[in-house]
């Protein structure tokens, strides 16, 4: 009988454990975690907080103990790995002790950045990652404590944090230090459009804002106070200005890592029999070729599938490792797929704009660079199947159910021309 560890209780994790159990019925497999909770899903806590989904749904595996016995895991809340001996495969934990394995999956996701600038540790600045974070925040809106909100990055969980505070009626300030938002994923002009449309529905935006300290003011409330001067003050201040990937216990493990561990299409690192899945990791990124952390749900579920298909001994490949993501909020929702920083002058841009959608989108004569969407939620599955599939198959261009899909979502002909597809009638 094989024994297999996994380090971490994620998504990554929890498809880890299924694939391996679905492989592997004798297999003891071990779960390390440094929680006593089930697997959650932390896109949904900014949902918990505004109360459109109850704190059940933030597991959608099912609780801990259903889990544990429905795979039949040996689970070790509060267990966290506190180094890894790569070569014995062999976890170290707090105690000291050592546990040696027939294969590991890496899979300890990221945290949010918390940088050591003075006043972050106020009370009234917080940050939002886990279901902790989420019962903290919705506690004190409940209250009806917190009355003005200071949102600091305005990307992919800020904006997320501002919906809330604006479904509470909180006013509510975003800044970023950026030149403008969603910087790593838009456009300038699709940026401004969003910020324009963001601040018709109550926000105030302010992007190339650097912070340098948040002071507490005499008669309560925050004050945080920008590099260039200027003074947001709040009661309430969310931090969202990015994440950092749980991989401290590797440094020094032999393990390899940029910022995350690095993998293969296989999720192997470079020790034969340990494997990294999720947030934690960095796969190759099949737009550049580069390896990339793209932390993002999906790729979290299918490398964790892919991590334990290969650890249980059938051969499995990660392919489909690129920048997408869809930010959905106040009734409005932005997608952006591929790479805006692989966009060069010379290359061809795209522009489009009706009362339903608006389109802007960058590419060379060989390839598709990004797409950026407005309005268009409903289409992020087949755009970004097409945008793959460009990658995969650069001459193949549109199928005709890719075609007559685009063409029923009501995309004009100028788009599909664009994606490579010919209008069919
Ligand atoms: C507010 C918010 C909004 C988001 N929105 C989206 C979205 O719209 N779309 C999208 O696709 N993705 C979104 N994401 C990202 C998505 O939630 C993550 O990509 C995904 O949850 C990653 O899963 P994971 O299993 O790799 O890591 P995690 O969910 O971080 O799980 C890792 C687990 O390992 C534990 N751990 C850490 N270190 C150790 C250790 N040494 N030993 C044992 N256990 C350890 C951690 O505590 C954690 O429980 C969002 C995230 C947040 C916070």
């Amino acid at each position: 009988m094989k024994r297999f560890a996994i380090i971490g209780s994620g998504c990554a994790a929890y498809h880890a454990a299924k694939a391996i159990r679905e492989r592997d019925k004798e297999a003891q497999i071990h779960i390390y975690s440094d929680n006593d909770l089930g697997p959650y899903n932390p896109m949904l806590t900014t949902y918990f907080v505004k109360g459109a989904i109850p704190y059940g749904a933030l597991f959608p595996f099912g609780s801990r103990e259903e889990i544990q016995s429905r795979l039949d895991l040996c689970w070790h809340p509060n267990c966290p790995a506190a180094g890894l001996d790569p070569e014995q495969k062999a976890i170290r934990l707090g105690d000291g002790t050592e546990e040696a394995f027939d294969g590991i999956v890496i899979a300890t996701g990221a945290s949010a950045v918390m940088p050591p600038i003075p006043g972050l540790d106020l009370p009234g600045v917080f940050k939002m990652r886990t279901a902790q974070d989420a019962v903290e925040l919705k506690e004190r809106l409940e209250s009806g404590t917190i009355k003005s909100a200071l949102v600091i990055g305005a990307s992919w969980v800020g904006i997320k944090v501002v919906e809330d505070m604006v479904e509470h009626q909180v006013p509510c300030t975003l800044v970023d230090g950026a030149k403008w938002m969603f910087f790593v994923a838009a456009f300038e002009e699709t940026a401004r459009r969003a910020q324009k449309d963001l601040e018709a529905k109550g926000v105030q935006v302010a992007c190339e804002q650097m912070l340098d300290h948040i002071e507490a003011l005499p008669g309560g409330g925050l004050c945080a106070v920008m590099q260039n001067g200027r003074r947001f003050e709040a009661d309430t201040v969310a931090v969202c200005i990015g994440v950092r990937m749980n991989v401290g216990f590797l440094r020094d493990s032999g393990i390899a890592m940029n910022r995350g561990v690095l993998v293969d299409a296989h999720m192997r690192t470079n020790y034969e029999g340990i494997y990294a899945a999720g947030d934690c990791c960095e796969a190759i990124d099949i737009q550049s070729g580069a390896p990339r952390n793209i932390g993002v749900w999906a790729n979290a579920g299918r490398q964790g599938d892919v991590a334990g298909a290969n650890l249980a001994g059938v051969p499995m490949e990660f392919d489909a490792n690129i920048l997408a993501n869809l930010a959905h909020y106040l009734d409005y929702d932005f997608i952006s797929i591929g790479d805006v920083s692989a966009c060069k002058e010379t290359d061809q841009v795209y522009g489009y704009e009706d009362e339903r959608y608006y389109i802007r989108a960058v590419r060379s004569p060989e390839a598709i660079k990004c797409i950026n969407m407005i309005g268009s939620a409903d289409s992020n599955g087949i755009v970004r199947n097409i945008f793959i599939k460009s990658i995969k198959e650069p001459k193949a261009g549109l199928d005709v159910p890719a075609v007559c899909q685009l063409q029923r979502n009501g995309f004009p002909d100028s788009f599909i021309e664009f994606l490579g597809g010919i209008s069919v009638d």
